[in-house]
């Protein structure tokens, strides 16, 4: 079978391994699509925090059902399943709490150990779902989707909140989708004007905001002086993470959802006077996968806006330093097996 390697940084190659056969409460499945992550672009480009190569790439994925060790009641051979990539441990003070997203030994399949960039893997059944109304396609952009729901609940948002996404990738477009699910009135803020119109004609954004040196005031004025009542980042970028503490209102929370490799830094006194709430959000739940295939089941989702680029085996290290350059348009990148 094969696969594709991210040998380092720059590097991909198509190789040959042999086919997996799954331990004991381990599912045998075959790769369908591959959403191409941010991660998955910094891993190539060579600048992802704590990351090791070789590393077989790949998170966001959907996939098949070929053979089951052990008993999985949930499962049966041929179901299309969606993979939970976050492998945790089950005992820690966070997965006993039920945060298994932050698990202090968490494996992420695909980036601290290999995934699914091959065509076939062995996977711990009780990770899989199976979610037999969504297309091969969706189902590999459940992940990503979660990570803005996860972020949207952190919030606790209310009907009417006013809430600012600063950054309209993938994830941003997500919180957008999101957050518009708990009726709050939503603000794009992004330097890229395709995203900023994607936002606003397919993921439910109210306003859209360019980001220029005026940004604050135009904010201001859209929201009558008041400012958010949640901010996001989802840019990862710091003079942007730095920014966005600006745009929340007195009494309103931060949410950080990018993740920077560094330190930032904010003014305490304007932080304190407001009372700001500084919360990160990171990765996902089971109960987010299970809460955002419902919502894409009642609401939709608007799947060809948001996969904007595919590749398959053969085109896709082409694709990928086309896809990495910030000025083009796309939302999110796919690989088909
Ligand atoms: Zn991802
Ligand atoms: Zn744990």
């Amino acid at each position: 079978m094969r696969a594709i390697v991210c040998e380092s940084p720059g590097n991909l190659k198509v190789f040959e391994k042999e086919k997996p056969s799954p331990a004991p409460g381990e599912a045998l499945l075959k790769i369908k699509h591959v959403g191409i992550c941010g991660t998955d672009l910094h891993a190539y480009a060579g600048n992802q925090a704590f990351f090791t190569y070789p590393r077989i790439l790949g998170h966001e994925l959907s996939a098949e059902v070929v053979d089951i060790n052990g008993t999985a009641d949930h499962l049966k051979v041929g179901d299309r399943v969606i993979i939970i990539p976050y492998i945790h441990c089950g005992s820690c003070r966070a997965c006993v709490v039920g945060k298994t997203n932050c698990c202090t030994s968490l494996k992420v399949f695909g980036v601290h150990i290999d995934g699914g960039m091959q065509e076939f893997v062995t996977y711990p059944s009780d990770l899989l779902i199976a979610a037999p109304d969504l297309s091969p396609s969706a189902m590999a952009i459940i992940e990503p989707l979660c990570i803005g729901w996860h972020a949207v609940k952190r919030a606790g948002l209310h009907p009417g909140d006013v809430v600012v996404v600063s950054g309209c990738g993938p994830i941003g477009q997500g919180i957008i989708w999101s957050a518009k699910s708990y009726g709050a009135r939503v603000i794009a803020c992004d330097l890229n004007e395709f995203r900023l119109e994607q936002a606003v004609k397919h993921f439910g954004a109210d306003h859209s905001l360019l980001v220029g040196p005026d940004v604050q005031d135009q904010l201001s004025q859209i929201t009558k002086g008041k400012m958010a009542d949640v901010a996001f980042d989802a840019t990862g970028i710091k003079p942007a993470m730095e920014k966005g503490i600006d745009y929340v209102g007195a009494g309103g929370q931060y949410i950080l959802v990018g993740l920077y490799n560094g330190e930032l830094s904010f003014h305490h006194p304007s932080l304190h006077a407001r009372e700001i709430s500084l919360l990160c959000s990171r990765n996902a739940t089971r109960q987010d996968f299970e809460e955002v295939i419902n919502a894409i089941d009642n609401h939709g989702f608007p799947l060809e806006n948001y996969v904007t680029h595919k590749a398959n085996f053969v085109e896709f290290s082409e694709k990928i330093q086309e896809w990495s350059d910030p000025k083009n348009q796309v939302i999110k990148a796919m690989l088909d097996l």
